[in-house]
């Protein structure tokens, strides 16, 4: 099995390599290249009696077959590895330090064109030569004399190799485009111009370049990375102005943010940022694999929309009974996270996309979270797929489907619609709603089936079947006790949480929050009049008929009255963290064992007060609360130079409040 997989991971990625140094002509997209590759050095990891003597891990680029000179590197010319987030960013320094104690780096633009290592005698350019498989390039020295920025004469008569990247700006790039040209991106186009017998051509592009690497600075006397950049700048070499000597790993990541968010300002496309150990004797401590040099890496920017495949189109059916199809996908990083699955929000979307089972597709992490399939490519149908239809029934109770007018939706409108009603009772106890910890979606499925949670009250009947629930395969004692302590706790939160969860039409959020902060416990909201709704801020009568209506309805009426009953809370009790205080808005991490307070407690705390808890430290996190024994989180978080509160400044903060 994972024999068979190294075997068709070496046939993609050797094809692509091929499509991609040699025709200058990609058949896939980087991202999908680099996650065969991933893919690939993870299972020679995982299991190196497979791992081949020609896999396309141990060596650069791809063989030379071109009607160029070959020229060979005496020095090899090789890749870099790849990081993806910020936790490789620390584990790369982790690896660094473990040889090195205190790295300093030096951060430079990865600029998106293509290696190239020019040689000069007594100060004259004899020689431009490709990256190639790394030891054999193409002499390319007609070309590069085309290039403005590659100097034919340095300041000093010395025999000296340089290497660096030949790029085509933005500006460049789509005029080539404009005037005809069908080049996939600046960095193809930059490949294809260079590979051009006819030197005309090349000069014609309007080609550039940059020099980041001296391959034998001692020979100069020279002991740090950031010293070659000087030294080279002075022989007359256009340096980047951007490459920046950091201090530690927060200097590193202020970089990265920086030009994460600003990279698009540049004239010229880069791919990512590259981190190299500065120091020359550090540099050679830390050695070589067989394709990349261990002090350098190379951060690649999350791209905004990967390609993946549809294995299967799925409906599900919502809280409101709309039915919406979901593309399953096959699992691919996009942003940081996982994705398998992404809305393809209604029938008429998938229809425009004209987006089929077996499509590749690009997906994107809508707002960032919600992931969704952007668009099909049917151009890379290797056989005819079958054409998306809407289906006519609910996939759930079998009742037909309703479009309603003027929306592109399909509504189940059978009330006893079983998934509609499972829908709602895992949204009552979701986060925002009543917060009830512990019920997943098949624990509520379970219950349902069994008759025990059919309706909002019964949540707080449960206990009366707590002997029958401890029956059940799976739960034990502890955690029925804990589901019913959660419910118990749930009924004192604040009214907006309650109506939220009521799954009112039209009230998310927001307008939970402010219908109960106007209207302070329910008997007011249930006895106002459409007017009185309609009439607060923000509050439209779209909004103010639909909560009318379902204020008006007998059955939700008896609904309250029982949660009543029940002791669930119908007071807005907002109105302390409704200031500003040292908590609103913040993000905040738990680490550690608090002396006293359970983890639960001190999150309820921090919520309470406007406060957001999460469960790892990055740049986002403001503060971590450190308890006692706190490990690598509370590392990370002074490494960022987060705010650090130990349980006694937790609690005297608490307690203005
Ligand atoms: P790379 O592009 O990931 O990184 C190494 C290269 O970065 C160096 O060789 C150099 O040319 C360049 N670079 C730019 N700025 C630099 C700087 N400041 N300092 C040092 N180097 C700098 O590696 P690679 O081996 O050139 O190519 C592999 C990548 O190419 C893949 O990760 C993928 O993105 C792409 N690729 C795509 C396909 C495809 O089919 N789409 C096929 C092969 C390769």
């Amino acid at each position: 099995m994972v024999e068979k997989r190294i075997d068709e991971l070496i046939k993609i990625i050797d094809k692509a390599n091929h499509d991609y140094y040699t025709l200058d002509n990609p058949t896939i997209t980087d991202q999908e290249y680099d996650r065969y590759m991933e893919e690939l050095l993870r299972l020679e990891n995982e299991y190196p009696n497979y791992k081949r003597s020609d896999s396309p891990t141990q060596r650069v680029g791809s063989e030379v077959i071109s009607e160029f000179k070959k020229v060979t590197h005496e020095i090899p010319m090789l890749s870099l590895g790849d990081i993806f987030n910020e936790d490789e960013i620390y584990e790369f320094d982790e690896r660094i330090r473990k040889t090195i104690p205190n790295p300093k780096y030096v951060a430079e633009l990865k600029i998106d064109g293509l290696s190239v290592s020019l040689l000069y005698k007594n100060g004259l350019l004899v020689r431009a030569a490709t990256r190639g498989d790394g030891t054999f390039g193409e002499d390319i020295t007609h070309n590069a004399k085309t290039i403005k920025d590659i100097p034919l004469k340095i300041n000093k008569p010395i025999d000296i190799e340089v290497r660096g990247e030949i790029y085509m700006s933005k500006a460049s790039f789509n005029k080539l485009n404009e005037n005809g040209a069908n080049f996939a991106n600046p960095r193809n186009a930059a490949a294809g111009s260079v590979r051009q017998l006819d030197s005309k051509v090349a000069k014609s592009r309007n080609l550039s370049n940059f020099i980041y690497h001296l391959p034998d600075p001692e020979d100069y006397g020279i002991r740090t990375h950031f010293d070659a950049l000087n030294f080279m700048k002075e022989l007359g070499f256009v340096i980047n102005p951007n490459n920046r000597k950091l201090n530690n790993i927060n200097e590193l990541i202020s970089y990265i943010d920086y030009w994460t968010k600003n990279r698009s300002s540049l004239p010229y496309e880069i791919d990512g940022i590259v981190i190299k150990v500065n120091d020359i004797d550090d540099q050679q401590k830390l050695g070589y694999t067989a394709r990349t040099p261990k002090w350098a890496i190379a951060y690649k920017f999350p791209a905004e929309e990967v390609l993946t495949k549809v294995r299967d189109i799925i409906f599900t059916v919502g809280r409101t009974g709309q039915v919406t199809p979901s593309a399953i996908l096959e699992p691919v990083r996009v942003m940081g996270s996982l994705i398998s699955k992404a809305t393809l929000h209604n029938e008429d979307y998938v229809v425009d996309k004209d987006i089929r089972v077996g499509d590749v597709v690009a997906i994107k992490k809508a707002g960032d979270v919600i992931p969704e399939v952007v668009k099909s490519l049917p151009e890379r149908r290797e056989v005819p797929l079958k054409k998306f239809e809407m289906i006519k029934n609910c996939p759930i109770c079998g009742s037909v489907l309703v479009r309603k007018e003027s929306e592109s939706a399909y509504y189940c409108l059978n009330e006893h619609c079983p998934a509609k009603k499972q829908e709602k009772l895992i949204h009552y106890t979701s986060r925002h709603a009543m917060n009830i910890e512990g019920f997943g979606d098949r624990i509520i499925e379970d219950f349902y089936n069994l008759g025990f949670l059919t309706d909002y009250e019964d949540f707080y009947k449960l206990g009366h079947h707590k002997e029958d629930l401890m029956e059940l395969e799976g739960y034990g004692q502890k955690s029925v006790n804990k589901l019913l302590e959660e419910i118990e706790n749930s009924k004192n939160l604040s009214l907006e949480r309650l109506l939220f969860g009521l799954s009112i039409r039209h009230v998310g959020r927001k307008t939970a929050d402010i219908l109960a902060r106007n209207f302070k416990n329910i008997d007011n909201l249930m006895n106002a009049s459409l007017e009185d709704i309609a009439s607060i801020k923000d509050i439209g009568m779209t909004i103010a008929k639909s909560v009318n209506k379902f204020f008006s309805d007998e059955k939700n009426i008896e609904l309250i009255s029982k949660l009543k009953d029940f002791g669930v809370n119908m007071y807005y009790l907002k109105d302390v963290s409704e200031e500003e205080t040292l908590f609103t808005d913040k993000t905040f991490v738990l680490t550690g064992s608090l002396d006293r307070f359970t983890r639960d407690l001190a999150k309820e705390k921090i919520e309470s007060l406007g406060g957001i808890v999460t469960s790892s430290v990055s740049k986002k996190t403001d503060v971590v609360v450190a308890g006692l024994e706190a490990g690598s989180k509370l590392t990370k978080a002074k490494d960022l130079g987060i705010t650090i509160w130990d349980e006694e400044e937790f609690i005297n903060n608490l307690s203005k409040y």
